[in-house]
């Protein structure tokens, strides 16, 4: 057998195995998607889903926990949306902050904002950014979060995003991502830049 014919063999066996597993996946529901690991494109995967949504007149919300800051090209580029609204609701990292007090507040006052929106039918889409951190730091109960998660409405899509998911927060999740950290130009001097970093 040539080549060509090698490859047509491989190429109907494949179609049969996709096909069949295309054809098993036929539900629908609101998914919990979790995107965590060490590497870069945790947030930026999530903005891209963000995109995806918008390009179909769903409806976003996106709460920016830990980050404070509001010049962002994400915000920027997605704010201006009607369909989308956009919260930063942190005061900084963890590590400018230095204030366990002041984050626990902080954090709860972003979670009402969170919550809200996971008890409305008027999001499509619910994208948690760096959430992980104050699951893990127990700057908010993370059973209670995890509870307002599940509750949500049926159809609505949520994004959790950040380092060190939790096991708890990972069974919860229908698909969870690990990016691995293979490479990062920061640790060569290089500095956050626009378009890439923010
Ligand atoms: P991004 O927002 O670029 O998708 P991320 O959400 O995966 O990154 P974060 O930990 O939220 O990762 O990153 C915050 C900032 O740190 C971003 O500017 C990002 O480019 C940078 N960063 C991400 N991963 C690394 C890394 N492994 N080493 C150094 N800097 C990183
Ligand atoms: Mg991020």
């Amino acid at each position: 057998m040539g080549k060509n014919e090698r490859h047509k063999k491989r190429m109907v066996h494949k179609k049969e195995v996709v096909d069949s597993g295309i054809a098993k996946a036929n539900r629908t529901k609101g998914l919990l998607l979790v995107l965590t690991g060490n590497g870069k494109g945790k947030s930026t995967s999530a903005f891209g889903m963000v995109g995806r949504a918008l390009g179909h007149g769903m409806k976003v919300g996106v709460c920016q926990f830990i980050k404070s800051r509001t010049d962002t090209g994400e915000e920027a580029f997605f704010g201006r949306d009607p369909n989308v609204e956009w919260h930063v609701l942190g005061d900084g990292f963890t590590w400018d902050t230095q204030d366990r007090t002041q984050d626990i507040a902080t954090s709860k006052k972003g979670w009402a904002i969170a919550r809200k929106m996971l008890q409305s039918t008027d999001y499509d889409l619910v994208v948690l950014d760096e959430l992980t951190y104050l699951l893990n730091y127990q700057y908010l109960d993370s059973e209670q979060v995890l509870q307002h998660i599940q509750s949500r409405p049926a159809m609505q899509h949520v994004i959790v995003t950040g380092r060190g998911a939790s096991d708890a927060l990972t069974s919860l999740a229908d698909t969870v991502a690990e990016i691995a950290d293979i490479k990062h130009a920061y640790k060569s001097g290089i500095k956050a830049q626009k378009g890439v970093d923010l």
